[in-house]
């Protein structure tokens, strides 16, 4: 992300007096590959059918190594849509008892294409949060971002995790949804969204979910691209630069948790890992990692943090 006369990212913190570096590490983000059955307009990791990145078995074993070596409070599996790729419950088996909360997320049609029958078995016998993207509750919104026909399928397997179980609050199954803007612009306050998109789901489609959590696109991968080509990126960025919030920076999600890529590599978030900049700087395995980055550990960052610290900041 590089726009004619942007204040670099590292500059603007020493301008603040701060610095982003690592708190105690107590998240591990799992990204299976870059498989997913759909090629949506945002996607930093221009994720889609024709992608052969996926997480092998022997790589999800010295993942779950890892987790069993260094425990952490919350293990976040994500793709691409890792719901295709073939060993999944294996992954889920293994992640399950080693932390207290596991979470899976979904673009909710690519769990309607697996054998999601078997799959959402095992994600209610392991208590795992689905976490669903569900970008806007305008059908033709939502649709322009992510392909046709992809809300009507989204609807219909929210409805069956609600039959489920997910989404009550009486059944512990924690369904929780993640909303980007469908344009190049901000999202609106969570709690605004939350409100909307509660009360736009049960009147429209009678469906129930825990949390709505809003995001930022970051203007790289996909998203970049698209805003290229409608000349839209300068104005983009320059949105997200000025609506630069330093006490945002103390929260971001960077600073306690370390993200492993479908090859078993850690970086410091997914954007990082969608444009190759590894932790430390250095390619490091799960398999060789004798310890985790304590804090203090500088955080790889660029331009792009910039959308991670818009308005109230997204974590
Ligand atoms: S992109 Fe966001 S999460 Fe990643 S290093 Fe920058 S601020 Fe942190």
């Amino acid at each position: 992300m590089e726009a004619a006369g942007v204040e670099p990212f590292a500059d603007i913190l020493v301008r603040h007096g701060l610095s982003l570096v690592r708190d105690r590490v107590h998240t591990l983000q799992v990204n299976t590959g870059y498989l997913c059955n759909l090629r949506c307009r945002h996607c930093h990791l221009e994720a889609g059918p024709g992608r052969a990145e996926i997480m092998s078995r022997e790589t999800m074993a010295a993942v779950v190594a890892f987790a069993r070596r260094f425990p952490f409070q919350a293990i976040d599996i994500t793709g691409g849509a890792p719901e295709l790729v073939p060993h999944l419950p294996f992954l889920i088996e293994g992640l399950a008892p080693l932390a207290p909360r596991l979470m899976l997320r979904t673009n909710l049609s690519a769990l309607s294409v697996a054998a999601s029958e078997s799959l959402l078995a095992l994600c209610v016998d392991h208590r795992v949060v689905l976490v669903g993207s569900f970008p806007s509750t305008n059908p033709s919104q939502a649709d322009a971002q992510r392909g046709a026909g992809a809300t009507e399928t989204a609807i219909a397997m929210l409805r069956k995790l609600n039959a489920a179980g997910y989404g009550a609050e009486e059944t512990g199954l924690e369904l929780n949804l993640v909303s980007n803007p469908v344009g190049a612009f901000l999202p609106v306050s969570q709690e605004s969204a939350e409100r909307k998109f509660r009360h736009d789901l049960l009147r429209k489609w009678g469906i129930a979910f825990n949390h709505l959590y809003t995001f930022a696109n970051a203007p790289i991968g996909r998203f970049r691209t698209g805003l290229l080509r409608a000349g839209n990126y300068e104005r983009y960025v320059n949105t997200v630069v000025e609506a630069f919030n330093p006490s945002a920076v103390e929260g971001l999600m960077c600073r306690t948790l370390l993200s492993v890529s479908w090859d078993g590599c850690l970086y410091d978030c997914d954007f990082n890992l969608a444009l190759g900049r590894f932790s430390r700087g250095r390619k490091l395995h799960v398999s060789d990692v004798v310890e985790l980055p304590p804090p203090g550990t500088p955080i790889a960052v660029g331009d792009y943090c910039y959308a991670c610290t818009a308005g109230s900041g997204f974590t």
